[in-house]
């Protein structure tokens, strides 16, 4: 296990890791939904240890005007959130990648719903070249999800101090 204290909080199964910047437990906190908002939305970004399966998610995008969002449904449309994923990739000279997307549900412990495992099958199926995470921030709790052996399962969190 890394220890790196500004990813306070890591998810992991038996062979993967994933490391969460505490800016980014800091906006999914703030990205909680209540009662009559919005879902919130966008993508996760970050990086890969070389020859490891250890991931450290440093960036997300929020909603922009040119997404659909409705209570219980969302569509990442507007273009900000690749041009974002470009600009990180160009910065960090490809260290930084698009790693999955997350968003809110108006719940306190989140599970995915039907949309959500159709809609991550899609995501996975345009990026055959890597593993991505799902994260979905409850009222609670947010959880992350990734799919092994054609089946979506939760990771499970620990703090990373
Ligand atoms: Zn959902």
């Amino acid at each position: 296990m890394c220890v790196e204290t500004a990813f306070p909080v890591l998810f992991a199964d038996e062979s993967t890791h994933v490391y969460i910047h505490e800016d980014v437990v800091a906006a999914f906190q703030q990205a909680r939904q209540s009662g009559n908002e919005k879902e919130r939305f966008g993508v996760i970004i970050g990086s890969k240890d070389n020859g490891k399966e250890c991931y450290w998610i440093e960036y997300l995008t929020e909603p922009y005007s040119g997404d659909d969002s409705g209570f219980k449904s969302f569509t990442l449309k507007d273009p900000a959130h690749q041009a974002v994923v470009d600009q990180k990739f160009k910065e960090s000279d490809g260290r930084l990648a698009y790693l999955g997307t997350w968003h809110t549900h108006p719940e306190p412990f989140p599970a995915p719903s039907s949309v959500d495992l159709r809609d991550w099958s899609k995501c996975l199926s345009r990026n055959d070249d890597r593993q991505l995470f799902f994260c979905i921030v409850g009222t609670s709790e947010f959880r992350f999800f990734r799919r092994q052996n054609r089946k979506f399962h939760q990771m499970k969190m620990t703090h990373n101090i």
